[in-house]
């Protein structure tokens, strides 16, 4: 374990396999319900780690043949939940609340109730009876590579968050499930429900999701209006990201820059202030402050409830952006290297 040492200048504590024991499942069912990104890593990779695994699906639904296919067993979300000592909801955000109405009933006491993602619990949109413990674990990755990681030996950074305690044993559970999913052979950092939920909707919106598609097509919109190429504008400025995110993402910033020209960090850091200024930062803090006082959480829950009118309409704007049929007719042009699973991209001319 790592923990708060200001040496080491982490603020937090973090987790490994040591500190995790399975064998804390060992007498548990679990129940998986959904079998999406997240809940067939999860249910596969602790149907691996020796642990009872029960899938909770919908009648009728298309993942059942996938997941009995992989010698899980399969029912539906409240015959699941009868039967589990913890219930890991990983259907979608929007739709856990009427999920957990229906599994509610079956929660004894003692029970453990896990999530991947705090947003229904932090928003008040579930509200876990009192006698069971309320658990997070959420690995900081996309479902299919939690399992593809756990296949090869390694493990997936995850987050570990206790926001019920009822039994005094819900932290053993939360890491023994992170012990079991391969989290903690990569490490487990302790968090709240409120700092993971923040924090993961603000970078989202700002940085990861929002600011750098913002990002490219403003740069990308602005080469083109000047006249240069659309294939060129593309290059630039979007399939080149993955090059310095991907420098960014071994070595920080620092591996970044070291690894451009001279001229590329000179007008780096001179110019990205520029572009992204101030201005930029104030409308960081408002973002950060809908997502706090809950202002974004209710917009989402109401354009949910009424059948996302903006949101299909965001959707169709952003894939009519001229930057997106460009990218497809040069995807199928060009041989683009490796994918993640290691086969070459073959161009079609
Ligand atoms: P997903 O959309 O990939 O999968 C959802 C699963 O739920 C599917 O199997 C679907 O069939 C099932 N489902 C859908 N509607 C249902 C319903 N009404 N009743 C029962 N089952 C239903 O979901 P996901 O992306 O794996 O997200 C699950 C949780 O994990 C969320 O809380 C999410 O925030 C969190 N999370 C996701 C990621 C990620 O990379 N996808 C990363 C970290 C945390
Ligand atoms: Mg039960
Ligand atoms: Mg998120
Ligand atoms: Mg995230
Ligand atoms: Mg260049």
């Amino acid at each position: 374990m790592s923990t708060n040492d200001p040496e080491e200048g982490l603020t937090t504590t973090v987790y490994y396999d040591e500190d995790a024991d399975t064998d804390v499942l060992a007498d548990h069912t679990v129940a998986v319900l959904g079998y999406g990104s997240q809940g067939h890593a999860h249910a596969l990779n602790l149907h691996d780690s020796g642990v009872d695994v029960v899938v909770g699906l919908r009648d009728g639904s298309s993942s059942r043949e996938a997941a009995e296919a992989e010698g899980l067993r399969v029912t539906t979300p409240t015959n699941a939940a009868a039967e589990a000592d913890l219930v890991s909801v990983l259907v979608p955000d929007t739709v856990q609340p009427a999920v957990y109405e229906a599994i509610e009933d079956e929660l004894e006491p003692g029970d453990t109730l896990q999530f991947a993602h705090g947003f229904n619990v932090h928003y008040g949109q579930i509200e876990p009876k009192e006698s069971v413990d309320v658990t997070m674990v959420a690995p900081k990755s996309p479902g299919h590579l939690v399992r593809r990681n756990y296949e090869h030996d390694q493990g997936t950074p995850g987050l570990l968050a206790i926001y019920q305690d009822a039994t005094g044993d819900a932290h053993e559970v939360g890491l023994a499930y992170a012990k079991a999913i391969g989290c903690t052979r990569a490490g487990v950092i302790e968090t709240t429900f409120r700092e993971e939920t923040e924090s993961d909707l603000f970078g989202e919106q700002a940085v990861l999701c929002g600011g750098v598609t913002s990002l490219v097509k403003h740069g990308y919109e602005t080469l083109v209006d000047n006249g240069y190429s659309p294939e060129m504008a593309y290059f630039e400025c979007l399939n080149e990201l993955k090059l310095i995110v991907d420098l960014m993402y071994e070595g920080g910033l620092g591996g970044m820059w070291d690894s451009v020209s001279d001229t590329a960090e000179y007008g780096g850091l001179t110019r990205g202030d520029m572009v992204v200024d101030e201005h930029a930062r104030e409308n960081m803090e408002a973002v950060l402050e809908a997502v706090q006082d809950g202002t974004f959480a209710r917009e989402w829950i109401n354009e949910n409830q009424a059948n996302r009118p903006s949101y299909k309409q965001l959707r169709h704007a952003e894939k009519n952006h001229e930057i997106e049929a460009v990218g497809e007719d040069l995807r199928g042009l060009f041989a683009w290297g490796e994918d993640e699973d290691g086969e070459e991209h073959e161009g079609t001319a």
